[in-house]
């Protein structure tokens, strides 16, 4: 006889962001196979992954180009340590991403992140760019005492090291106990602004636009307060590039992160920049602090590393961070931290094949393509009568729902808004994942025009059919 999975699940696993009293009394889809942007159930039900499995998948479940290559390493070996040794892939792909990262900053000047030290997630690659930068700038006198600067609403995983950067309440207060503490600033974005994008009529975009700015006045008096009352500035300024995640998808007006970074430079200050969910060409640009013509000291990549079929993660820094670790063995300048998994053959093999597909033509094709419908598509979305304001940039969009739009009223979290109306989207075959009151779009580089078109009608007729109004 087959098993029950749903029971065994329900026996014994603990998912997640999940409340698991809701989850005993769901009826939980098992997922069983995916081709392209489609996921099929062990009933055979077909849905279309309109959150790339959480953030990570690029191109599509099942690729053959990164199946064969995934399958071609597990032939030779699937994992060695990478205490001690070296492996092809992991080579490969450090120099692969080295490449990627690097970035002309004048005629013929180059700012290079040189180094790569990898890991298996999102979290992980923040802890290392944290002990790096801690260690780093005590070395080399930044500063006495490291304290670190984060913007309001970041989210940078759930080791306590990540933790203690993030700045959203819900997911981080219960914790606060046992976290270091970080200074954080507003970030670029008001969400009650009397102005909404999508509704120019609605509003005064002057006061919208004068708004944004005075969040890097903010982020100066920050610095200086810093300066002031420590004699030293903050060992380094984390941040989203272009877009906060799990903040609600919250973006940051053109120019913005270019005008921070150089001001949190000229204070001494690193520059971290969190790409565990913007990177790889998910918001534009392959690296989307380039986008803003911005080379960080660190970049921490994730998710979509492997093209989000294996946990592989790397966080990339510059020659002279390298160099604070180095001394005679004796010295014990050594960079104590590494995972089992460090430098893993498979995932480094599929990581290969997913910068290959990445940086193909059809690839940056279907990106544009989809970008573009997407804009078509949330513009149609964003006047639904509880649909607040839309945000998109690139490949990621997040649809705010609200009660009543002529006054943004939110709905209450305990409403479930949010949760309700994936429920109906899954019910009608496309799976994604809310975050509060924000329903998030990201569907993987293959989806079809078809396919997108489907997400965006099934998102539209999921917020009437719950939420109600026209
Ligand atoms: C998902 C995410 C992380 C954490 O990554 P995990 O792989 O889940 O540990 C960190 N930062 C950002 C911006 C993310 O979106």
């Amino acid at each position: 006889m087959k098993p029950d999975l749903v029971q065994l699940d329900k026996a014994h696993v603990w998912h997640p962001f999940t409340q698991m009293k809701d989850w005993m009394n769901s009826n939980p889809i098992v997922l069983q196979s995916g081709k392209g942007a489609v996921l099929k159930d062990i009933h055979g039900k077909k849905y279309l992954d309109a959150n790339s499995s959480i953030w990570t998948n690029l191109h599509g479940h099942n690729h053959p180009k990164i199946n064969a290559a995934i399958g071609a390493q597990l032939k030779k070996v699937a994992h060695t340590s990478a205490l001690g040794f070296a492996n092809e892939p992991a080579s490969l792909l450090a120099a692969r991403l080295v490449q990627m990262a690097s970035l002309k900053i004048r005629a013929g000047k180059k700012a290079d992140l040189k180094k790569v030290f990898f890991s298996d997630d999102g979290s992980t690659a923040m802890e290392v760019a944290l002990k790096l930068a801690y260690v780093h700038s005590l070395r080399t006198g930044i500063s006495r005492k490291p304290r670190f600067l984060s913007m309001q609403g970041s989210y940078h995983g759930d080791t306590v090291g990540a933790v203690s950067l993030g700045h959203i309440d819900l997911f981080h207060k219960a914790y606060s106990g046992m976290l270091f503490k970080s200074d954080s600033v507003m970030a670029p974005y008001c969400y009650r602004c009397p102005f909404n994008q999508a509704r120019p009529e609605q509003g005064d975009a002057r006061e919208y636009r004068k708004c944004r700015w005075e969040c890097i006045d903010a982020v100066e008096k920050k610095c200086t307060q810093q300066r002031k009352s420590r004699g030293e500035p903050h060992a380094a300024f984390v941040f989203e590039p272009l877009m906060q995640g799990a903040a609600g998808m919250i973006p940051q007006p053109k120019g913005w992160l270019n005008r921070i970074a150089s001001l949190v430079r000229e204070q001494g200050s690193l520059l971290i920049a969190d790409e565990v969910m913007t990177g790889f060409g998910r918001t534009g640009h392959v690296v989307a602090s380039h986008q803003e013509g911005v080379q960080p000291d660190f970049i921490a990549l994730a998710k979509g590393l492997s093209g989000g079929y294996l946990p592989m993660a790397a966080t990339l820094t510059t020659e002279s961070v390298f160099n604070s670790f180095l001394g005679d063995y004796s010295e014990f300048k050594t960079f104590f931290h590494g995972h089992s998994f460090t430098g893993n053959q498979l995932g480094a093999a599929a990581g290969l094949a997913s910068l290959d597909i990445l940086e193909s033509a059809s690839s940056l094709e279907n990106r544009q393509r989809l970008t573009l419908q997407l804009e078509t598509g949330l513009r149609e979305l964003s006047k639904l009568e509880h649909v607040g304001d839309v945000r998109q940039q690139g490949l990621v969009a997040g649809v705010e729902l609200v009660k009543d739009w002529h006054q943004r009223t939110p709905y209450d979290l305990r409403e479930k808004a949010g949760i309700k109306v994936c429920e109906e989207m899954s019910s009608e075959g496309v799976l994604t994942r809310s975050i509060g009151n924000v329903i998030v779009l990201m569907p993987p580089y293959c989806t079809t025009s078809s396919q997108l078109q489907k997400i965006l009608d099934v998102l539209k007729k999921s917020i009437r059919k719950v939420l109600g109004g026209c």
